[in-house]
């Protein structure tokens, strides 16, 4: 079973982007150029409760976005909900509606829903499981991480996970200055095609990485059970899995040298197994989560 790689076409964007149509410091326009010149394929502009259409723009793939929020329901505890894709406005949404109303309104308008920044919102494990139907968490946050020093959200994910409940990993700079902020996180789609609804798919079906610049080039399953990834060199490559401890889940590259592969073999008890890779420059890359419980059938050849 290949979870990557296959026919296709890596793409890379940003599902969390603010522009002056809520609090960013950049036009949409002058937002969508600086992302063609770093190289991005799509990008979603999410501004606060302000929903921006979905189409073609200065040669960019724009999915339609929006960023929903609440703030208001218990003094050290916030909401903010990403929906890329929409196919509608969500703007009848307001700040004080119930969280679940706001994934359910985004579900609805057919978006891929990601909960953003659990680690900066200071969620605890039972926000993120009474909230149902969002598709995906933010390990890595841009923004949070840059003016909050609060980036990092794999430690939410991997309590949600050991619970039983696996969502999508994704990486988004949530950039709203456009200082360090913008460009610090992404992810990268396997596609079909350079389509919009090739990108929405590739989302759903989880064929897609999330970097802060080293790549993922095939995530697979083998017959005997083992997981293998290939990578770009990287220094460290770590299996995270629900198993307290695993004493070869920790791959170092020798000394002066760097890891372009790994392989870990689950343990009886492992039930999901999590890529992350880490290089020189201390830049990481994390996979989806692979279910160990599941029987998976390779994804049609494309
Ligand atoms: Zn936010
Ligand atoms: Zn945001």
């Amino acid at each position: 079973m290949e979870y990557l790689a296959g026919e296709g076409l890596w793409l890379k964007g940003n599902l969390h982007t603010h522009t002056t149509e809520s609090d960013g410091k950049l036009t949409p326009r002058e937002c969508i150029a600086l992302y063609r010149e770093k190289g991005y394929d799509f990008l979603c502009i999410t501004d606060h409760h302000r929903t921006r259409p979905g189409g073609e723009e200065d040669g960019m793939l724009i999915l339609g976005g929006a960023e929903l929020n609440n703030n208001n329901i218990a003094p050290r505890v916030c909401w903010h909900i990403t929906g890329a894709g929409v196919q509608h406005s969500v703007d009848e949404i307001r700040p004080t509606d119930d969280p679940q109303k706001m994934v359910d309104a985004l579900k609805a308008a057919g978006a891929f829903v990601t909960l953003a920044h659990p680690a900066w919102s200071l969620m605890t494990d039972e926000n993120l499981r009474t909230l149902q139907g969002y598709d995906a968490i933010e390990i890595y946050n841009g923004v949070s991480d840059f003016y909050s020093g609060r980036g990092d959200s794999s430690v939410q994910l991997d309590t949600l996970a050991a619970g039983g409940r696996l969502v999508g990993i994704t990486a988004a700079d949530d950039t709203h200055f456009y200082g360090p902020d913008a460009g610090s996180g992404w992810v990268v789609v396997r596609a079909a095609a350079r389509t919009r609804e090739a990108v929405l798919e590739a989302l759903f079906e989880k064929r897609y990485y999330a970097t802060q610049g080293p790549a993922l080039y095939s995530l697979q399953r083998l017959a005997d059970g083992r997981i293998r990834v290939e990578t770009s060199p990287l220094e460290r490559i770590l299996f995270y899995t629900d198993s307290f401890f695993s004493a070869d889940r920790v791959h170092t590259a020798p000394a002066g040298g760097s890891l372009t592969q790994a392989e870990y073999a689950p343990s009886g008890i492992d039930t999901w197994v999590r890529v992350e890779g880490i290089d020189a420059a201390g830049k990481r890359v994390w996979s989806n989560y692979i279910d160990l419980t599941k029987k998976e059938t390779a994804h049609a050849k494309r």
